[in-house]
């Protein structure tokens, strides 16, 4: 099955503070034309460029209302606004997101063309779109933040092209319309009969799914929930395994909790995002991700994309 195309872009993934090669955090994630951008830190839009993404977005979530997570906001609306735009723009977030959004309308003389609205989500928020779901979660980062669960809907079963013949129902229009769901009236051997979808459908397939933590300390049985059988979790690894107490304080996880939660949520890849500047590469964050997790772990750099393939 072809399905849409599904591609995450890791526009940011420095944590806290920018260094010459990470920018603050952003992720794009890209399905068939849908754009959606997940943080917006600053130089953003710069990113977009490099990465050659263009900048169709429709919609802005934020996990929290950190500096290093929404400066570049005010920089892309300006640029989209200067490009013309005219669709309006939806930026969601936790709570403060409508105060967020009167002070963008407020700082310096803005002459933004198309309406931006602001909607507050919380902890089971979910945000429906063509074909897929958007839901928060509530992480622990200090600070009221969420992380963002994206997941596509269900797709129907495998046809069985073999047994529908075989059961009288002559290949056409007719299979197009038991996939659609439909029961077709068949004659079998002068005897008439009907072939129900069921007969001839597998079970309903999952669609893909991206789990997105944002900044927080290990939730692991959260995450175990609500991450259960992630194509993708990217998860908040400012520090290795060796700064666990700085970890804690600071309300961020270790590479090594990033591995456990991915673990706990049967994930099949975790990104590693959000890396301090403290760090030069990410080699003791991929190291320390293992020893608890069996399957893929990236350290994404900046402008790397990722494509999210179905697992069936
Ligand atoms: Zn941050
Ligand atoms: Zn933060």
């Amino acid at each position: 099955m072809s399905g849409e195309t599904l591609q995450v872009y890791f526009l940011g993934t420095a944590g806290a503070l920018p260094t010459p090669h990470r920018n603050p955090s952003c992720i794009m994630v890209r399905r068939g034309s849908d754009t959606l951008i997940f943080d917006c830190g600053e130089g953003a839009q710069q990113q977009m460029m490099r990465a050659r993404t263009g900048f169709g977005i429709n919609a802005v979530f934020i996990t929290h209302w950190h500096a290093d997570h929404f400066l570049g906001i005010f920089g892309l609306i300006h640029t989209l606004s200067f490009n013309g735009r005219t669709a309006p723009l939806t930026i969601y977030g936790p709570e403060w997101v409508h105060e967020f959004v009167q002070t963008i309308r407020h700082v310096g003389r803005f002459n933004l063309n198309f309406p931006i609205e602001s909607v507050e989500l919380a902890d089971g928020s979910f945000v429906r779109f063509d074909g897929y779901t958007v839901t928060a979660f509530a992480v622990s980062h200090g600070i009221t933040a969420l992380g963002y669960v994206f997941e596509e809907d269900a797709r129907p079963g495998r046809f069985d092209r073999e047994t529908a013949i075989a059961l009288g129902v002559a290949p056409g229009p007719l299979f197009g319309r038991l996939q659609r769901g439909e029961t077709i009236p068949v004659e079998l051997e002068g005897r008439q009969g009907v072939v129900r979808p069921s007969d001839v459908m597998g079970p309903p397939r999952p669609g893909r799914k991206i789990v997105i933590t944002g900044d927080t300390r290990p939730v692991p049985a959260r995450i175990a929930t609500v991450a259960q059988d992630a194509d993708l979790l990217i998860h908040d690894a400012t520090y290795d395994d060796a700064e666990k107490d700085r970890a804690a304080e600071f309300y961020h996880a270790t590479a090594g909790q990033a591995g456990e939660a991915a673990a706990a949520a049967g994930a099949l890849t975790l990104a590693l995002i959000h890396v301090s500047s403290r760090y030069t590469d990410a080699d003791s964050h991929i190291n320390d991700a293992k020893k608890n997790f069996s399957g893929r772990v990236i350290a994404p750099q900046d402008l790397d994309m990722v494509e999210v393939s179905f697992r069936q």
